[in-house]
């Protein structure tokens, strides 16, 4: 089992839901009192979150990097980053370091395409829906990307911060991202990404019959493939 290096805190709500998972996901391959190896390097998430309001990109990569960097030199053979915003500076963490760098889109990608789907509906943070790293990818697989409309992204947006990420699940805010589901299937889409690693928090598979790609899990699942050697290592 290769060890994994978790750069989390982004936020730690759902870095301690990749914690739990990936040492399920072990326990459930190897049996036993398994469990996985690894290293959490873990933000605090305003240090970044104040980086990412004011667009200091440049400034969150070197904070990113030296994460990466300190997992690694403390044996990590794997690097996760434990969000879907901050693969935005991925390619850069990748450059920087030895150890392959697991990446959320690919996890996902290969989630979607067991499916046959090919047109998604991605939810996030702003970073994620507006920007162009997360559905660059999508596309050159040929999965047409449909986002929220711009009230609805401001929503789903102040959401993630000023309630998910501070540990605030209501029955309000679920309505509100449910009916903005509703009105990305209306527009053709097959299927929703919850492309920030705190949605699944508050939105599961209960809520709705339209499939729905959870990335924390999927990122996790895959992540435990890789270190167990069930899957192929790496970002392309
Ligand atoms: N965890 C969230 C994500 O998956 C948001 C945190 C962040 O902005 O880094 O995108």
């Amino acid at each position: 089992m290769k060890t994994i290096g978790l750069i989390g805190g982004l936020s730690w709500e759902s870095t301690s839901v990749y914690y739990s998972y990936i040492n399920r996901y072990v326990q459930q391959k190897l049996g036993g009192i398994h469990s996985a190896k690894c290293l959490i390097y873990s933000f605090d998430f305003e240090d970044i979150a104040a980086l990412q309001r004011k667009g200091e990109w440049d400034k969150a990569t070197d904070k990113m990097i030296k994460a990466a960097k300190c997992l690694e030199h403390g044996g990590a053979e794997l690097i996760v980053i434990c969000t879907n915003t901050m693969h935005l500076v991925a390619d850069e963490i990748q450059r920087a370091c030895k150890i392959p760098v697991i990446h959320i889109v690919e996890s996902v990608i290969k989630e979607i395409k067991k499916q046959n789907i090919t047109k998604i509906g991605l939810l996030g943070t702003k970073f994620t829906m507006e920007q162009t790293f997360y559905r660059r990818l999508l596309e050159q697989q040929n999965i047409d990307v449909l986002i929220p409309n711009v009230k609805q992204r401001e929503d789903v947006h102040n959401i993630i911060f000023d309630e998910l990420c501070r540990g605030e699940f209501s029955a309000s805010s679920k309505s509100v991202y449910l009916d903005i589901i509703n009105q990305l299937v209306q527009q053709g889409a097959e299927g929703i990404i919850l492309g920030c690693t705190e949605i699944p928090l508050l939105i599961s598979q209960e809520d709705t019959p339209i499939p729905l790609f959870d990335t924390t899990h999927i990122h996790a699942k895959n992540v435990v493939d890789l270190a167990l050697n069930l899957d192929e290592v790496g970002m392309k």
